[in-house]
């Protein structure tokens, strides 16, 4: 296992890219969609059933973990890998994106943000230093830059002035993240939807150089159009040899676009929640288990999935246990939904890898369009 975390692009079609991110707890196979166990657990799924799926990393949130059960104990009990019994890559976030959505009396300044825990209301404060440490007590292999994302529609000269501050915190970040081998920090890029700021942005990241680079201040509510046409050119302002993340992305074709468009890495709760709520991703679109159509049905959710969810389970049972509000619902729809978007993950590592992208895309698109199979 090497001592570094590096990148070995392995192959393009078009803009798409597959390789692998090598780091001393395991390789990560690129395109990569990170499961996320907010709260050191993807909920639902025991860390051997996650990695069934092919998951080669797992997401964890510093701002949730920060207030509890506290970086410090999760330091002092060996670091999150031991603490939640998932020994391969964990990338965490820097927190400030989930400050920004979730914590009460936020206050930013230059140095920082200062606010109060929605969970019991305690102050804390978070700096691009304090993040810093906090990632590092985690032991997370993957760290991300403190940032600051401002909330979409914004002027162009508030999204200008927020973008340059987190550059400002990039490089504080850098500074605090020092030299730690085996470990790798990346830099997340802002500017909204507009060109120039993202250029800026881009630039500004280059000069004080990361392991990686994040598309920052996407899927927060702009839409899937609005998206792509940043990930149309922004991407490309970003080195080549060193892997790309879009954060906090998003639906099956969501993640097919980005990939067309040159990210490597992907992370989104949706495969997770919306498996709690019954809504199912398949081969042939969404499937509502809340639906009455499947309460007689003895068939799978998904002939052509390997999970034990389509194996051994009809929709009449998972349709019966949805109803009764029992656990095995959760973690049989979840479970479904983390190996439906691994399997898209794989499929397009293969064909990226055999120049078959733009088939292989057709495919997906006109499976998706099909629709669920007919009720009996
Ligand atoms: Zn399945």
């Amino acid at each position: 296992m090497p001592s570094k975390v590096t990148f070995d692009l392995q192959a393009t079609d078009g803009k798409a890219r597959t390789g692998v991110i090598s780091t001393p707890r395991g390789e990560i196979r690129t395109p990569a969609f990170m499961p996320v166990g907010t709260a050191a657990t993807v909920k639902a799924m025991m860390p051997e059933s996650v990695r069934s799926t092919g998951a080669d990393i797992l997401l964890g949130n510093t701002y949730h973990l920060m207030l509890r059960p506290t970086a410090e104990r999760i330091d002092r009990l060996g670091g999150l890998h031991k603490f939640m019994n998932w020994e391969r890559p964990i990338l965490t976030d820097s927190g400030g994106f989930q400050v920004m959505s979730l914590a009460g009396l936020r206050k930013m300044t230059e140095h920082g943000v200062t606010f109060k825990s929605h969970v019991d209301g305690s102050k804390h404060e978070l700096t691009p230093e304090r993040s810093m440490e906090i990632q590092k007590l985690l032991g997370s292999d993957i760290v991300m830059c403190f940032d600051e994302c401002p909330a979409l529609p914004a002027s162009d000269a508030e999204v200008a002035e927020s973008m340059r501050m987190s550059m400002r915190w990039a490089a504080r970040s850098r500074d605090a993240f020092g030299d730690r081998p085996g470990h790798a920090l990346f830099g997340i890029q802002q500017g909204g939807v507009t060109h120039d700021l993202r250029a800026e942005s881009a630039e500004k990241l280059r000069e004080i150089e990361f392991d990686g680079y994040a598309v920052g201040g996407l899927a927060v509510g702009e839409g899937q159009e609005a998206m792509f046409n940043v990930l149309d050119y922004a991407p490309d302002m970003l080195p080549t040899d060193k892997p790309r993340y879009l954060m906090g992305v998003g639906k099956p074709d969501d993640i097919v676009g980005a990939v067309a468009r040159g990210i490597d890495m992907m992370d989104c709760v949706l495969p997770s929640r919306s498996g709690r709520t019954g809504q199912v991703y398949t081969r042939q679109g969404v499937v509502n288990i809340k639906n009455a159509r499947h309460i007689d049905d003895p068939r799978p959710l998904d002939e052509n999935c390997a999970c034990p969810a389509c194996r051994n389970y009809s929709r009449a049972y998972l349709s019966h246990v949805f109803r009764s509000n029992e656990m095995i619902s959760g973690m049989l729809l979840t479970w479904h939904n983390l190996q439906y978007f691994q399997d898209i993950m794989a499929g397009m590592r293969e064909a990226i890898a055999a120049g078959t992208f733009a088939a292989w895309q057709s495919d997906f698109h006109s499976g998706r369009a099909q629709g669920d199979i007919d009720p009996l």
